[in-house]
């Protein structure tokens, strides 16, 4: 028996599969009360989406009321439950940076890489991605303001090409949900993948050091409730202090 977990009064984690609270195929998936409107960031890889749908009531609420579904990019454990929320749910929007959303919405697996990674045995060999339609293609700086919070996007290119995170002001503090670009670990997320890139890694890097937030809540391993920004100021300074590469993302 499993059951969303709520993290903060406005940040609850509805699907993992690496915790074992949803799909083994799906990424982190939060879901987030703007007061009154629910944003759902990722989706999951869409192989068991009721499973994500029976933690959203768990914690007393309805899937019916979540009216922005916002992806950090394309990779199927994120992304592929995406074309199932948006037929299932019509007050849903779906928005994704730019990049994703053409991807997505003409079911492009090479260009999120799902070609490579199902040969790797990351996903079941019959596993496809479903197109989906992106209401809202965002640009980066872009700002949208849900219920009492304002959701500012940020393109941050590196372990995939269409990376973003986003970040999330609420009345008392802010989040960064930032998808496969950080990790509280420290790992540096790039992959053996077409468009993951080093150079526009550290630029990313950089431009999320800059930034203020207090919660970090990345796509898979542990998230942080407080003290983001330190966290994301100690990794760049770590990979800015070396010329080697600090332990990456493997397996
Ligand atoms: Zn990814």
């Amino acid at each position: 028996m499993t059951g969303g977990i709520r993290l903060t009064p406005q940040v609850a984690l509805v699907g993992s599969g690496e915790i074992g609270l949803s799909e083994a195929c799906d990424s982190h998936v939060y879901l987030v009360d703007a007061g009154g409107p629910l944003v759902m960031v990722d989706a999951g890889a869409g192989i068991a989406p009721e499973r994500i749908e029976a933690n959203i009531r768990s914690l007393g609420y309805a899937p019916e009321q979540i009216t922005h579904l916002l992806l950090t990019h394309g990779h199927a454990d994120h992304a592929g439950g995406a074309a199932h929320f948006s037929a299932q749910y019509l007050s849903l929007r779906v928005c994704a940076g730019r990049l994703t959303a053409s991807f997505l919405g003409a079911g492009d697996e090479h260009a999120i890489a799902l070609d490579a990674a199902r040969s790797a045995g990351v996903y079941p060999p019959d596993y496809r991605l479903r197109p989906v339609a992106v209401a809202h293609a965002l640009r980066d700086g872009e700002r949208l303001q849900i219920g009492g919070c304002t959701v500012q996007v940020i393109e941050t290119p590196g372990h995939s090409a269409d990376s973003v995170c986003y970040r999330v002001a609420f009345a008392d503090g802010a989040a960064l949900f930032c998808g496969d670009t950080l990790f509280a670990s420290g790992l540096v997320p790039l992959l053996n993948t077409h468009d993951s890139d080093l150079a526009a890694y550290r630029r990313s890097l950089e431009s999320l050091a800059a930034r203020e937030v207090d919660g970090l809540y990345p796509g898979h391993g542990l998230f942080m409730v407080g003290g983001g920004s330190a966290a994301i100021r100690q990794q760049h300074e770590r990979l800015q202090g070396s010329i080697y590469l600090p332990p990456v993302l493997n397996g």
